[in-house]
């Protein structure tokens, strides 16, 4: 049932003991790098004042344009030749970021995932069929080396092409997938299309869901159409990517790993931390890594601790799901909307199908918000005023959750274009 017993079920006198001693490790690692040297030199700051974990309150943050601005080598620790890896983020929001790993930092993320699969049940016996683009985005090698570890056959799939994937699955009779979580929607209407139908003509019992956000009635509704077993995994490539947090059989929040992991929450307006089981953003020290550490890194993730004992037994605290980034949120005649609003009403529709686009346009003063929603194929054909009543049902039950009537346009399966990384939730028209 555990992978490392004893650090999955660590006391919290020893976990404190174990960061605080990581972390000033931490400090003077970092300390070789150009940024920090520079920065903790200008604020007389060092690993000596580190007397408990939260003195780490004392150091600035560290956000996305700090990275990009010292690119590409600014944050390295360690001498160039120490380094055997280098991993990007997928730059969905601007350029890329690039972190970098040494042998040892590739070994403790190694052993992070094999923890995170081994916890939801896959074993040696087990056939792993990665469905994550291999390279420089950390899904595909992350997981990759995390299987083996456990000994697992893997099938290096990687991602898209859709046909091969499921016969690779049926062939081989894969038992575990790691997928992004549209892709999985995406990929269910190819096997409808095959006339296949995935609980019946696969053997898959256990899937990784991860690098987007996704609502619990999103993951109902895969575990639904494939009849396994859906487990949400979370992690940002700064902080080695997935293996961060993830979630264990309970399916009621993800264990963040705080033997690796320091976590805080913040007020992501007054950058304070919130009262414990509020929601807000999550930052992180990296308490392991030699490469590449950083410190107090602002994820623009929202999330909130869950407070209590998971009944599972392990004691590293859970996060709960992403809500959706900082810098994701859209501001629309004045009303705060998150993408992820849009889809946990749109999934609890009768016949709304796998995939949507938000889109935003600005007529004179005027921002609108049309939601292009794929429906069953059913709608399509005969009485259009079954469509029509849809329409309306949606118009309806989104207006209750965002505030605003958004415009409602359906259309037929598969008709929004889906790439094989991170769905594109929102198209944003605007002009300034
Ligand atoms: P990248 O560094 O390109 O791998 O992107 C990391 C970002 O992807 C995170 O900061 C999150 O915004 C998002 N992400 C990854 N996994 C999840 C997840 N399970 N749920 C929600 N968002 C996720
Ligand atoms: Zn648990």
């Amino acid at each position: 049932m555990y992978w490392e017993q004893e650090v999955e079920k660590i006391g919290q006198a020893k976990l404190k003991k174990m960061q605080l001693a990581a972390l000033q490790k931490t400090i003077r690692r970092a300390q070789k790098s150009f940024y920090y040297e520079k920065l903790f030199k200008d604020n007389k700051l060092n690993a000596k004042i580190v007397k408990s974990v939260s003195d780490i309150q004392k150091f600035p943050f560290t956000i996305k344009d700090d990275l990009r601005e010292h690119w590409p080598y600014g944050f390295v620790a360690v001498p160039k030749e120490k380094l055997v890896r280098m991993h990007s983020s997928s730059g969905t929001t601007g350029r890329a970021t690039v972190v970098f790993h040494t042998l040892r930092d590739i070994a403790v993320w190694t052993n992070l995932l094999a923890r995170c699969m081994y916890m939801v049940g896959m074993r040696q016996r087990d056939v792993f069929q990665n469905m994550m683009t291999y390279g420089l985005f950390t899904g595909g090698l992350g997981f990759h080396y995390g299987a083996e570890k456990i000994g697992a056959l893997i099938i290096p799939a990687g991602a898209g092409n859709s046909k091969r994937q499921i016969q690779l699955m049926r062939d081989f009779e894969t038992t575990v997938v790691h997928v992004i979580p549209s892709y999985a929607l995406h990929l269910s209407t190819v096997f409808a299309e095959l006339k296949l139908d995935p609980r019946r003509d696969t053997k898959v019992r256990i899937a990784f869901l991860g690098a987007e956000p996704h609502t619990e009635k999103m993951r109902k509704k895969i575990e639904e159409i494939y009849g396994y077993k859906a487990f949400n995994s979370y992690g940002l490539s700064e902080m080695n990517g997935p293996g961060v947090a993830f979630e264990c059989p309970e399916q009621n929040g993800m264990h963040i790993w705080e033997d690796s992991f320091l976590v805080e929450i913040v007020d992501p307006k007054t950058l304070q931390p919130v009262a414990d089981g509020e929601e807000g953003e999550l930052v992180l020290t990296s308490l392991q890594r030699e490469g590449m550490p950083l410190i107090r890194y602002r994820t623009k993730d929202l999330t909130r601790i869950i407070p209590g004992r998971c009944p599972c037994g392990r004691t590293h605290r859970r996060i709960e799901r992403i809500k959706g980034r900082t810098d994701d949120m859209l501001i629309l005649k004045g009303v705060n909307i998150y993408p992820m609003q849009v889809e946990k009403k749109l999934m609890e529709i009768e016949g709304v199908g796998t995939n949507f686009l938000i889109i935003l346009e600005r007529e004179g003063f005027n921002d609108d918000m049309m939601v292009k929603v794929e429906v069953d194929k059913k709608y399509f054909s005969g009485d259009m005023k079954q469509l029509e009543g849809l329409r309306r049902k949606i118009v309806e039950e989104l207006k209750s959750e965002i505030l605003i009537t958004p415009k409602v346009n359906l259309v037929e399966p598969d008709s929004i274009p889906k790439g094989e990384g991170k769905a594109v939730r929102v198209v944003d028209n605007r002009k300034d």
